[in-house]
C-alpha cells in the first residue's frame, strides 16, 4: 500500500521536463586538450552507469520530452547504450546523443538507424583535418566525416528519415578561420543543425586565450562572421545556433535550460548542468582567477527519485534565482546565486 502512494505520489508530482540528459559514461577515448577528461587525467573517475541506476528513471521519462544520453565521456563506449536507447523509444521519447564519431563504424550507423535514433550529434573543432585532428586528439576528422557520410548512405538505402545528423563545433580562435566551411560540410553530411560552441569551461590556464570570449579587441569581427554564417545555414535550410561572441556582465540569466530540464550524472547525481556535474573537480579559470571547481548535487536516484530531488525546497529555490516571471533585484538574485553560477561563463551569455 504505501508503495502504491508512493508510486502515485511520484506520478502526480513528476516534473514536466524539455529534457533529461544522462551521463552514460566518463570513459573517452579522446583526448581533447580543452577537455577535463585530458586535464584531470590523473584525477578522473572513470565510470559507466549501471543499467540498475538507468532502469530507476524509467518511470520518469514519461513527463519528458527529449531523453540525451550525454556527459563527460564518449557514449558509444557503455556497452548498455542500445538497450538504453531501446527503452526510450519504446516509452515513445525522443532520444539522442552527441559523438565524437571515431566508434560510429557502418555496423553501428546500422543499429541506430534500425533503433530509430532521432539526434545524433557529431562533435567537431575544425573543418580540415589538420585543425580538427590537432585539437580533438585521438579523433581523426577523415575519419569520422567518412563515417557520417557511410550513416547517411546507410539511412538513404533504409528510406529512413533519422537520425539527424547535428554538427556540435567547438569554437575557439585557432579555429575560429575554418567555421565559415561548417555549412558546407553540414551539406555533405545531411546535418539539420549546427551548433557553435564557446570554451565555456576552461580547465587549462594556457588555454584562456583561446576563448574567444576573451578576445574582446575582435568581438565586432566575431559577430559579423557568426551572423554571415547564420544566413547562409538559413539559406541551406540548416540551424546555425551559437552564443557569444562576447560576455554580457550583467546578465543574471542562465544559458541552460535549468529550469526545465537537468542532469543526471553517471553516479545517479541529480544536477542543474554540466558543468556542476560533481565528476568534475579540480580548478578552473573565470576572469584570470583560479577558482575551485566543485560540483552540484540536489540528490542521488540511488537514494530518491528524480520527482522528489526535483521537487525538494533547495532545488526549487534554486530553480526560481532563474525565473524572469519573478521580479526581484539583481542584488538580492546575486546574494543568493551559488557561487559556480556567479562565476560562470555561460550565465555571462557564451
Ligand atoms: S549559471 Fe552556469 S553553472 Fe549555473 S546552472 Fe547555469 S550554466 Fe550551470
Amino acid at each position: 500500500m504505501f508503495e502504491w502512494i508512493k508510486r502515485r505520489l511520484n506520478k502526480i508530482c513528476s516534473p514536466a521536463l524539455d529534457w533529461v540528459q544522462i551521463e552514460v559514461t566518463t570513459y573517452c577515448n579522446g583526448s581533447c586538450i580543452y577537455c577535463p577528461h585530458t586535464i584531470m587525467r590523473h584525477s578522473w573517475a572513470q565510470k559507466h552507469m549501471p543499467m540498475e541506476l538507468f532502469c530507476t528513471l524509467v518511470p520518469f521519462l514519461e513527463y519528458t520530452d527529449l531523453v540525451y544520453l550525454q556527459g563527460w565521456g564518449e557514449p558509444l563506449l557503455n556497452d548498455h547504450l542500445f538497450d538504453m536507447l531501446r527503452i526510450c523509444k519504446n516509452q515513445g521519447k525522443r532520444t539522442g546523443f552527441t559523438t565524437n564519431g571515431m566508434l560510429l563504424n557502418e555496423d553501428m550507423s546500422r543499429r541506430l538507424i534500425d533503433l530509430d535514433l532521432d539526434i545524433i550529434g557529431i562533435s567537431l573543432a575544425g573543418t580540415s583535418a589538420k585543425t580538427h585532428d590537432r585539437i580533438r586528439k585521438g579523433t581523426h576528422f577523415s575519419k569520422i566525416i567518412s563515417q557520417v557520410e557511410t550513416l547517411c548512405k546507410i539511412k538513404a538505402e533504409k528510406n529512413a528519415s533519422r537520425p539527424n545528423v547535428h554538427l556540435a563545433y567547438l569554437m575557439i580562435k585557432s579555429n575560429f578561420h575554418e567555421l565559415e566551411e561548417i555549412i558546407s560540410l553540414a551539406k555533405r553530411v545531411e546535418a539539420k543543425q549546427v551548433v557553435a560552441s564557446n570554451l565555456s569551461l576552461i580547465v587549462d590556464p594556457k588555454l584562456s586565450a583561446e576563448a574567444i570570449f576573451n578576445d574582446t579587441v575582435h568581438t565586432d569581427y566575431y559577430r559579423e562572421i557568426l551572423d554571415e554564417i547564420r544566413d547562409k545555414a538559413a539559406r541551406e535550410d540548416i540551424i546555425f545556433d551559437y552564443h557569444g561572441p562576447g560576455l554580457d556582465h550583467a546578465s543574471l540569466r542562465c544559458r541552460e535550460n535549468v529550469r526545465r530540464a537537468c542532469v543526471i550524472n553517471v553516479e545517479g547525481e541529480v544536477t542543474p548542468c554540466v558543468l556542476t556535474n560533481p565528476v568534475l573537480s579540480s580548478y578552473y579559470i573565470f576572469n584570470g582567477d583560479s577558482l575551485p571547481l566543485t560540483g552540484m548535487s540536489f540528490g542521488n536516484l540511488w537514494n530518491e527519485s528524480l520527482t522528489q530531488i526535483w521537487n525538494k525546497e533547495d532545488y526549487t529555490r534554486f530553480r526560481a534565482l532563474f525565473d524572469p516571471e519573478i521580479k526581484r533585484e539583481p542584488e538580492q538574485i546575486r546574494s543568493e546565486m551559488p557561487q559556480r553560477c556567479l562565476k560562470c561563463y555561460k550565465r555571462l551569455g557564451v
